[in-house]
């Protein structure tokens, strides 16, 4: 899936890797199903019942403990990992704790199903347990040139699916919600995107609800259509809002609007290296606060995009990370009238040393339609 990367990508992830468990007294690493395996061996464990683990100690080779029966899917790498296939009549957890042998102090990936780390505890009673994010998130949320370079090509895919829909080639009064999110998923596909994650579609009072999933509403002359939608590409995310209106707009969402319009390029000039994730947050909040509809943004700010459509960094009050080169994030404000309308508007960006990058670039305007 990472066509990006060679097996020298590999091997420099996991000596960075092991410099950070070094440097927290981790002795040994589990990664299970979830985006840091793939990160780390461009694998993709298929998230079923049979246990695949990758295990990295501080100290000695990598081993990827996997159902036999998956073994031919992977690509081994043997300065990375090397195979541990088991059988079906064998116990994986117990492959994995006497790789671990006498380790105390284990980190443990946030995907792996309790069931494994349940069973590991028996085998394992003795050892400490830490979360895995600690050790490997710093180094997924601070994106490279090449992960940078496909979260831009999965920006211009799904904006291509926003222009799509701003020349209203995307037909809408008369659809119900459920076929809109069809339509738009099959135009992500259309535009390069392997993956459709997401395709809200929430017409006038149902854009209230962030997070509303596409229904039988039928949208009609008058709403307001509010569409976030993105997909992966080459194993990265795309994920961007932009909203319609079916015909004139009314001076109160006019005027919200034009608020939500200037919160969102308020948090999109915040996103500075050295900046707190806080102060993003705090930049949109304040546009929206002072504007008086502070009551009605309900959400967080954004959240950091990169392998997975949401992950670090959060951009949220209390969160006082600092923003690296290559901290990739959505900055997302909304406003939202219960039983009226909603409206958000979306766009991802990634910290460069020249200030803040937009992927997005689809007009930012409510457009009429
Ligand atoms: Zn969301
Ligand atoms: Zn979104
Ligand atoms: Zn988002």
């Amino acid at each position: 899936m990472i066509s990006v990367h060679d097996s020298s990508v590999f091997e420099n992830r996991l000596a960075r890797v092991r410099a950070a468990m070094l440097q927290q007294g981790v002795d040994v690493l589990l990664l299970s199903v979830g985006h840091d395996l793939p990160y780390l061996t461009g694998y993709y464990a298929m998230p079923l019942e049979r246990l695949t683990m990758l295990v990295v100690p501080v100290d000695a080779a990598a081993s990827m403990v996997i159902p036999r029966l998956e073994a031919p899917r992977v690509t081994e790498m043997p300065s990375v990992f090397s195979l541990v296939p088991w059988n079906e009549t064998d116990d994986p957890v117990a492959i994995v704790a006497k790789l671990i042998g006498s380790a105390t102090t284990i980190a443990v990936g946030d995907q792996m199903w309790a069931r494994f780390l349940v069973e590991l505890l028996a085998h394992c009673p003795r050892a400490h347990y830490r979360r895995a994010v600690d050790v490997v998130g710093p180094l997924r949320m601070a994106k490279d040139a090449a992960e940078v370079d496909a979260l831009r090509a999965a920006g211009a895919a799904a904006d291509r699916v926003a222009v799509q829909l701003h020349a209203g080639d995307i037909p809408l009064i008369g659809k119900t919600e459920a076929q809109v999110s069809a339509d738009i998923s099959a135009r992500l596909i259309a535009e390069g995107h392997d993956i459709v994650n997401f395709a809200i579609v929430a017409a006038g009072e149902n854009a209230a609800s962030p997070h509303h999933h596409a229904g039988p509403r039928v949208i009609k002359h008058g709403d307001i259509v509010l569409c976030d939608f993105g997909g992966t590409m080459n194993g990265y995310c795309s994920d961007m809002t932009r909203c319609v209106h079916l015909g004139d707009i009314p001076s109160d969402i006019a005027d919200a609007y034009a608020v939500l319009h200037e919160s969102q390029i308020a948090g999109v000039a915040a996103g500075v290296v050295g900046a707190p994730c806080e102060s993003i947050d705090a930049a949109s909040r304040r546009v929206i606060d002072d504007a008086g509809y502070g009551d009605f943004f309900i959400h967080r700010t954004g959240h950091g995009i990169g392998m997975e459509a949401h992950e670090d960094p959060y951009m949220v009050s209390g969160n006082k990370r600092l923003l690296e080169v290559g901290h990739a994030f959505s900055v997302e404000p909304g406003i939202y009238l219960p039983t009226k309308w909603g409206m958000r508007l979306e766009d991802i960006v990634v910290a460069t040393p020249g200030g803040p990058e937009s992927m997005n670039f689809a007009d930012h305007s409510l457009v009429v339609l």
